[in-house]
């Protein structure tokens, strides 16, 4: 079996980790044959050709062919899942409005050449900032690829929930279960421990409330900004450790006993307004993802997910002339 699979900004940071663990079949597994197909803007070709020569390199038994290219067209014909990676960063003066149009320009033409060229079935994650309100764009231009199909990426910060709680307990990350995401994938988004089992035991009943609100939930929200100011570089290894656990899990199937937080369009679960791409608690199953439903959500949970969807409305009435 093989599949197609594009990445765009591969020339990034992320790109750069993302193309050879999905090379070696840490996405589908050693037994299908990935064909890659990887866009960058025109002045990082160079680079992104140097690339494709260390994947060559690496002699890997499960990749196929590659693509190296500037034209969306191409780099999205066919695709079966597409890992939209690159995008604007915001520069000096720049207000968080005109990241949002830049970088809604991008996302738009990449949603139409999605559209016109990549298999009807595909999964998109969106990775590139500002990633839920990017989905939106695509999406909306992709008018015949279903809106399910397009995702924003919360697992990182999913799994950085998991590993402050592992820190703080002294509990393995792998005994540590039903930790939600909520919302944007900005500081607004709500690390949710509600619900949460830490070795079986309920967290809410082992964690210091205290510690829960007023270092946790801050602390998972501010790591990407913690992780720039020690490393210098903000975080890739692990963003595209994440983006690998979001889609393997789309399409392979979630845990059983677990859940996992992705950013999928609402359909009104929980109040929250339809169509924004908005993080819930997920489970996975038969290539498809669904809401986790009927939990029940206290007053400081419901006001957190609240500021979050405001954020996003706001996102999108910003950049409501590109719908
Ligand atoms: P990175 O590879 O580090 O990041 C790429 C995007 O991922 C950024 O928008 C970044 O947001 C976002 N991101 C989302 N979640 C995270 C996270 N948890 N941690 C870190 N980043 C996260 O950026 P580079 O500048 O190294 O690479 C971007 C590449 O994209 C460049 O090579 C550029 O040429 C290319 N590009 C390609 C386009 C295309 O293919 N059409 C269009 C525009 C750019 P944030 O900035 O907020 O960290």
């Amino acid at each position: 079996m093989s599949r197609t699979i594009t990445i765009t900004g591969a020339a990034g940071q992320i790109g750069y980790q993302l193309a050879f663990r999905i090379a070696s079949g840490q996405l589908l597994g050693d037994k299908t044959k990935v064909n890659l197909k990887l866009l960058e803007i025109n002045p990082a070709l160079e680079a992104l050709k140097g690339v494709a020569m260390e994947l060559e390199d690496c002699a890997f038994k499960s990749l196929g062919e590659i693509t190296v290219t500037d034209d969306p067209s191409l780099a999205f014909g066919d695709t079966n899942f597409a890992f939209l990676v690159g995008a604007k960063p915001r520069g000096p003066g720049m207000e968080r409005s005109d990241l949002l149009i830049e970088n809604a320009e991008i996302f738009s033409a990449q949603g139409k050449a999605i559209n016109e060229n990549a298999n009807k079935n595909i999964k998109v994650l969106v990775v590139g900032n500002p990633a839920n309100t990017n989905a939106l764009i695509a999406s909306t231009n992709a008018p015949d690829i279903n809106p399910g199909s397009f995702n924003a990426m919360m697992r990182l910060d999913h799994n950085r929930a998991i590993a402050q709680l592992a820190k703080k307990t002294g509990i393995h990350n792998s005994e540590i279960n039903k930790v939600a995401i909520w919302g944007n994938h900005s500081t607004t988004q709500y690390p949710d421990i509600t619900n949460a089992l830490i070795d079986s035991k309920k967290a809410i009943d082992i964690l210091d409330q205290k510690w829960v609100r007023n270092e946790f939930i801050p602390r998972v929200q501010k790591r990407g900004a913690e992780i720039i100011q020690a490393r210098g570089l903000s975080s890739a290894a692990s963003a595209a450790s994440a983006a690998i656990d979001h889609m393997r899990d789309w399409e392979l199937g979630s845990s059983e006993d677990d859940w996992v937080s992705m950013a999928v369009p609402s359909d009104g679960s929980y109040g929250i307004s339809e169509g924004i791409i908005f993080s819930y608690p997920i489970t996975c199953k038969d290539q498809e993802y669904s809401i986790v439903q009927g939990l029940d959500l206290d007053e400081f949970s419901l006001e957190s997910i609240k500021t979050s969807e405001q954020e996003l409305l706001e996102e999108r009435e910003a950049i409501k002339h590109l719908l």
